[in-house]
């Protein structure tokens, strides 16, 4: 068998090669083909795994191992090759981010150090540095503890965990749930994401006690009726403790009014949380900044880096304005003897991530986000998102200027929701053939849009988090559009 599988020492074994040297060969090579990849990635072309290739992935563990090289492979032949696509520049389905080939490698950095993050080491600091940061460029209150988590729902559940403790009126530690004699309320826009229901329903308060407010035209929630819900759950003897507002809602991109929103929470003594998942990034924006007013007023903020940072993915980011509320939800409610530390003393609880969100041991994933934001700088972060708003426009335009084509729901941040309409069609043909246009687009990337349905209406969504994209890639898709639907209307009304 390979000696480089593993290596010897004596009799005993190791993982580390016996071969150092080959081993680095593969590395070298697997550095080359993955940057490669990354600067080809335009002319990648999405396809399913072929017959060949799952036969390939789903190969039966071996007793002896199949080698590094081999493996290695298996990966480059049969995994890469037929992967999402979302690196593509012609990528705006969900909202899907893309990573960077300065982001690989620092996932590469994190991966060779492979440590956990405690306060008073050097990862910890970075930790802490990185939560600084964040605060900052969103002008979210320098008091305000933070944690870094593995993506938007990790960090809306984290957040709604304070929330739910802070305002219980029972602790909630060591009576949960179970010991409530009053339902707990919350309320969120029938726009909001679907992960803040199922946080709801982790934390043991049922789906049932989260309050779909409906929303205007613009995809805001309506603020009388949320009035008019609080009102009527006190009426019950409800318990409403939090209102979840979006900002940059995942259909639309929609913000509520947030400040409306906060003066509100103020005077009804409500928890107020935000999802902006993707959109709060608005803030690094010239033109468009003021979709997040308000945003500083929350209690807590969950918001993601690998959609609109670019961020290579699993990282994500819960803000509590309250660190006290935030520390107390997440300690262990026991001494933990086996974590009792001799380090104590210059340990800071407060900003030990393990204090701060679900897991004990996790990656240092702080450090793509540090080298990141500390190679780049603010201003590219905010040219790229001011370029991705722009692109934005410029599709919106594009799409009103065909005859055949028409917006949905507004545009306000990067979101275009839009169907081919080339008038005379029924509700029900327009569903078809925009569906059927869907599946087409599909063949060209496998997620170059997506869709999705808004206020009972079918439509297209692009969604631009995408660094890559040009302005001749929209123009590449609206035409793409208009020749596809053509030939489908041809098939539907045969004259
Ligand atoms: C993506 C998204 C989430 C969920 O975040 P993940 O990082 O996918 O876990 C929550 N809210 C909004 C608005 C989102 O776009």
């Amino acid at each position: 068998m390979n000696a480089e599988k593993t290596g010897l020492i004596g009799s005993e074994f190791t993982l580390d090669p016996n071969n150092w040297i080959k081993m680095r060969t593969l590395g070298h090579r697997m550095l080359d083909d993955m940057m490669k990849y990354q600067q080809n990635i335009r002319s990648h072309q999405f396809s399913f795994p072929t017959k060949e290739a799952i036969r390939e992935i789903c190969a039966p563990l071996t007793n002896e191992g199949e080698g590094v090289e081999k493996i290695y492979d298996v990966f480059f032949n049969n995994i890469l090759p037929y992967s999402f696509g979302n690196q593509s520049p012609l990528f705006w389905g969900l909202v899907v981010g893309t990573g960077s080939p300065f982001g690989m490698l620092a996932e590469m950095l994190r991966g060779g150090m492979n440590s956990p993050t405690e306060s008073f080491t050097a990862e910890g600091y970075v930790h802490q540095q990185v939560i600084e940061w964040i605060k900052e460029l969103l002008e979210f209150p320098t008091e305000a503890s933070g944690v870094i988590v593995s993506g938007g729902s990790e960090a809306n559940f984290t957040c709604l965990a304070v929330a739910r403790n802070a305002k219980a009126e029972i602790d909630m530690k060591a009576k949960g749930a179970q010991g409530l004699r009053q339902r707990m309320t919350l309320y969120c826009s029938d726009e909001t994401h679907h992960c803040l229901e199922r946080s709801v329903e982790l934390l043991g308060l049922g789906n049932e006690a989260l309050r779909w407010i409906p929303t205007d035209d613009d995809c805001k929630i309506r603020i009388d009726a949320l009035q008019k819900a609080i009102k009527e759950d006190r009426k019950q003897k409800n318990h409403p403790f939090c209102v979840i507002g979006c900002a940059g809602t995942i259909n639309s991109g929609a913000f509520d009014d947030l400040n409306a929103l906060a003066n509100l929470c103020e005077h009804e003594h409500l928890w107020f949380h935000i999802d902006g998942a993707f959109g709060a990034w608005v803030k690094l924006s010239k033109t468009h900044r003021h979709l997040a007013k308000g945003l500083e007023r929350a209690d807590s903020l969950a918001i993601d880096l690998h959609k609109w940072m670019y961020m290579p993915y699993g990282i994500g980011c819960a803000l509590v304005r309250d660190p006290l509320a935030h520390y107390s939800t997440f300690v262990y409610g026991h001494e933990a003897r086996y974590l009792k530390s001799t380090f104590e003393e210059i340990q800071d609880k407060f900003a030990d991530s393990h204090n701060l969100a679900l897991p004990l041991s996790r990656n240092f994933n702080s450090l793509k986000a540090y080298m990141l934001l500390r190679a780049y700088g603010r201003q590219k972060y905010s040219r790229l998102i001011q370029q991705n708003i722009n692109q934005t426009n410029y599709l919106a335009d594009l799409i009103m200027k065909e005859a055949t084509m028409e917006i949905t729901a507004p545009v306000t941040s990067n979101i275009v929701c839009f169907r081919y309409n080339p008038q005379g069609l029924t509700e029900e043909e327009l569903e078809k053939i925009n569906k059927l246009i869907y599946e087409a687009l599909c063949r060209i990337n496998l997620m170059i849009v997506s869709d999705t349905t808004i206020k009972g209406k079918y439509m297209l969504r692009a969604c631009n988090v995408n660094h890559r994209s040009q302005k001749k890639d929209f123009e590449f898709l609206v035409k793409e559009i208009e020749r596809i639907g053509m030939t489908f209307m041809s098939q539907l009304k045969p004259n």
